[in-house]
């Protein structure tokens, strides 16, 4: 143990660790990162703020894409087809090419794993329809692709993934708070050398000094007021990358899920489209049927949460202030939603108070999923603009996986089940780069004499805080914002106002009050610690979508409603500066999208009008 040297920061004690591989985040995507890196012969510590089984991976309902081809005919060019017109041309075609190549394998790997699939007469892994997935390059009908297990496929997945790492020699470090990197070097030479944290049981600092950082930290959805995702989705490691000065990818596109429960905003799986249910306005029409008459209740979520604000806004919403759509699944047989979508059929008791076996489903569309995050290439290196200009320059000794990163296989918009397998695909990919890229047992550089001192400054700071706004009253701040103005719909006043209100109350950050000032278990601080992170991720979101002049994928802009490739063929990548509400500047560039495939094997997909 030892006193930090910093003569600006009163001393905490500091407790370091050696690493090879240090993981931040214990989801789908940490403990895959995880179990590759502690196969590979690395020395690895997996740090996660939450029980690993708590991790919103759990909350994963539908399923997870690959072309089994069990249920119906499948190819893997038609799933890399789909996710790139899914994406609207913003996804980057070699990452997608290997995520749905690599996918069968991931499955089959989690079958072995003990992943309890649901299973067809003949035994093989149940598949299931899903928005955007369609045979034949597009064309149609729908495919089965969505392996399921009933509608608790993510709660499965974790359990079997946890078990499995702790038979390798990983040392997991639960309920410890990740506050920032550790970066060294200058120019191309910058690097991640380690990372600190907080253990939030006793208040220790740990200083993990590592040859790579693995942020698997997972979205940031909860920089909205009403989301799918747990409260611990806040975004700490775009929090920590943003702080290291590196950029954020796309976070324009925010998805937003069809069915949110009204009200509640708890999830109802897509897959209970898939199993046959369909929307219904306040007519009873299947309204879908006009805006996508192939896929109909089908469509990528994109389409399918627009077609619903639509109706909503003309007048044909249901309940006293037509503010909600029905989802029907009366029409299933009762034995049938036992078996497949138990889950949702007790969560339509609880949070609808409907019997879903006879009454419709009061559903709005609800933030759900992050697709910008950071940049990323498909073996999980960090990348950014090189000094030299080179856009996928590669951050030495830093990767991301999962949700917190934008490899980017979902571009514009995600389908439904892409997620899943992105965890797994990516984090077994990562697992395989840090095999290849270092020894075990190779001498560690000497960390900077500063090592600690951005992050004890911050904690510092916030802990003894004692301006007049609470964190809570800002956090609701930022996301009532963050839902008015980067919503379904946007126009160009819209997010200007919605800049402009975010720079406010990104100033009360200087005005913060934290009430409790100890180090055990102090909840008070750890949600400032995020309410900092999800604040730069709210105020890059809202300046990316006000600079984007078209509209793609998620990412609907009333005043330039088509897409325009000639100019916006691009990620944007976005930083931001003067944290603590002092500045709070965000500046945006760009990098191309990679128009080209992996291999030969793969035909590249050129843009077309995105129709369902
Ligand atoms: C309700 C719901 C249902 C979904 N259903 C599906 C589905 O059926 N199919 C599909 O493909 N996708 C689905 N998704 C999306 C998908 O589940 C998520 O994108 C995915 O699980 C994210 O996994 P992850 O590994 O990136 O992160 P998460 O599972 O979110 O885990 C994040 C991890 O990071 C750790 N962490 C975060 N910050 C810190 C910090 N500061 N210090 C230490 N640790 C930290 C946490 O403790 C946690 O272990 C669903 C999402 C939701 C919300």
């Amino acid at each position: 143990m030892t006193d930090t040297t910093s003569t600006t920061q009163p001393a905490y004690k500091i407790i370091d660790h050696t690493y090879d591989v240090v993981v931040v985040g214990a989801g789908g995507s940490g403990l895959r990162a995880t179990m590759g890196s502690a196969e590979a012969g690395l020395k690895t510590a997996c740090i996660t703020k939450v029980f690993p089984t708590r991790s919103h991976t759990v909350a994963a309902q539908g399923g997870i894409a690959a072309s089994l081809g069990n249920n119906s005919p499948d190819h893997w060019s038609w799933h890399m087809y789909d996710t790139v017109k899914g994406s609207d041309w913003l996804g980057d075609q070699d990452a997608i090419e290997y995520m749905v190549r690599e996918a069968p394998a991931a499955v089959y790997e989690l079958e072995h794993a003990g992943v309890p699939f649901s299973r067809n007469e003949d035994g093989t892994i149940y598949q299931r329809p899903f928005g955007g997935h369609m045979q034949n390059m597009g064309e149609g009908p729908p495919v089965q692709r969505t392996a399921a297990a009933a509608d608790r496929t993510g709660h499965a997945m974790l359990h079997a993934l946890y078990q499995q790492s702790l038979k390798y020699a990983a040392d997991f470090f639960i309920e410890y708070f990740a506050i920032d990197l550790i970066m060294t070097g200058e120019g191309a030479n910058r690097r991640c050398v380690g990372v600190i944290a907080m253990c939030m049981d006793d208040g220790t600092i740990h200083r993990f000094r590592a040859h790579s950082v693995v942020l698997a930290t997972g979205g940031y959805g909860r920089c909205y007021y009403t989301a799918t995702s747990a409260h611990t989705c806040t975004g700490d490691g775009g929090g920590m990358v943003l702080r290291a000065g590196l950029p954020m990818q796309d976070m324009e596109f925010v998805q937003f899920h069809p069915t949110g429960i009204y009200g509640a905003g708890v999830l109802i799986t897509e897959g209970a489209r898939g199993e046959g249910g369909y929307l219904t306005n306040s007519e009873g029409e299947r309204f879908m049927e006009r805006y996508a008459p192939s896929a109909k209740d089908l469509a990528s979520r994109d389409v399918v949460s627009r077609s619903m604000a639509l109706e909503m806004r003309e007048g044909r919403g249901v309940g006293p202030e037509k503010d909600h759509i029905f989802l029907h699944l009366d029409h299933i047989d009762p034995a049938v939603l036992a078996v497949r979508l138990p889950g949702i059929t007790e969560s339509g008791k609880i949070f609808a108070g409907v019997d879903l076996t006879r009454q419709p489903l009061p559903v709005t569309p609800t933030v759900h999923y992050n697709m910008g995050g950071i940049p990323c290439n498909y073996h999980g290196e960090v990348v950014t603009l090189g000094p030299d200009g080179n856009p996928d320059h590669v951050v030495p000794g830093l990767f991301a996986v999962g949700e917190a990163a934008c490899v980017s296989v979902h571009g514009a918009n995600r389908l439904g089940s892409n997620s899943l397998i992105d965890l797994v695909v990516f984090g077994r990919a990562t697992g395989h780069r840090l095999k290849d890229i270092i020894k075990p047992g190779t001498a560690h550089d000497e960390l900077p004499a500063d090592s600690a001192e951005m992050a004890l400054g911050r904690l510092d700071h916030f802990r003894h805080a004692s301006g007049g706004s609470p964190t809570a009253a800002i956090r609701r701040e930022m996301q009532q914002t963050m839902q008015k103005h980067a919503a379904v719909f946007r126009d160009s006043a819209l997010m200007a106002e919605g800049v402009r209100q975010l720079a406010e109350t990104n100033k009360r950050m200087e005005d913060i009050h934290v009430t409790d000032k100890s180090l055990i278990w102090n909840s008070d601080l750890v949600e400032t610690l995020e309410l900092d992170n999800l604040m730069a991720q709210a105020n890059v979101t809202m300046v990316s979508a006000e600079n984007r002049k078209e509209s793609r994928g998620a990412h609907a802009h009333e005043d330039f409603p088509d897409r325009n490739d000639a100019e916006w063929m691009k990620h944007t990548i976005a930083w931001f500066e003067g944290w603590g509400g002092k500045g709070g500047k965000v500046s945006i560039d760009y990098r191309p999208v990679h128009e080209y495939t992996l291999t030969d094997d793969a035909t590249y997909i050129a843009p077309k009008k995105r129709v369902y």
